[in-house]
């Protein structure tokens, strides 16, 4: 975001704003954002949203008014100016939504570049995403996704296919429906040996020679994939 900054328009506007108000006045905040300079105002952020805040939240009024801004100087909190929300270089949070603890709450998602801990790869963690995450899935403002959106989803099925496994081995009677039910759930997982094991089991219990037959197909079918997946 570092590109964004305007060092020219910064000290020329500093210098229009201390010439039109000769009165003691609270220092500007630097944005984090976009690095341009903006007056300390109710109706900008990060004061605007500190209002809207204590609005929201009775007892973030018991707090001094204006802690946002000392917050905002000193680093503490994430926010960003009103240009770059208009701008959508960052997304405007809705703080009082966010289960945050001390001193961490946002003002201001901003697109996050992250590597999966799974396949290695970036993802982005979006400011969209996160206010999704924070706000309407209620996750801790510390948690942060640690895997892209592919390998997310494939330890998400991985995790059903198990919960459905001890679904059915906890009241298992090792019928044939139940068996060919865990040869689909690890099948499902990838895991094919154990698939295999399992209708190999339901062929060897059958006693139907129509299914047995279906059953030595698709047997073959595995082994097949086996013969395939070899180098
Ligand atoms: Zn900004
Ligand atoms: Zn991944």
């Amino acid at each position: 975001m570092g590109g964004k900054r305007k060092s020219q328009l910064k000290t020329t506007s500093r210098a229009a704003s201390s010439s039109k108000k000769p009165k003691a006045r609270v220092p500007d905040l630097i944005c984090p954002c976009c690095g341009e300079s903006r007056a300390v105002s109710e109706k900008v952020a990060p004061l605007r949203i500190e209002l809207l805040m204590r609005a929201h939240v009775p007892v973030w009024s018991n707090l001094e008014l204006g802690w946002s801004v000392t917050a905002a100087r000193n680093k503490w909190l994430s926010w960003a100016c009103d240009a770059c929300f208009k701008a959508g270089w960052a997304l405007e949070a809705k703080p009082w939504l966010q289960s945050y603890g001390y001193n961490s709450v946002q003002f201001a998602y901003l697109d996050e570049t992250k590597t999966c801990s799974d396949c290695g790869n970036e993802f982005v963690f979006a400011a969209t995403e996160q206010a999704f995450w924070y706000e309407t899935l209620g996750f801790l403002i510390y948690s942060k996704p640690k895997h892209c959106v592919q390998c997310r989803h494939e330890r998400r099925a991985v995790k059903q296919a198990n919960l459905e496994i001890s679904e059915v081995l906890g009241s298992f009677e090792g019928s044939i429906p139940e068996l060919l039910q865990l040869a689909d759930l690890y099948e499902k997982m990838g895991n094919l040996p154990k698939a295999l094991e399992f209708v190999r089991r339901a062929k060897n219990k059958s006693r139907d020679e129509i299914e047995k037959q279906v059953l030595l197909e698709r047997i073959a079918l595995f082994e097949l994939d086996f013969i395939s997946s070899k180098p």
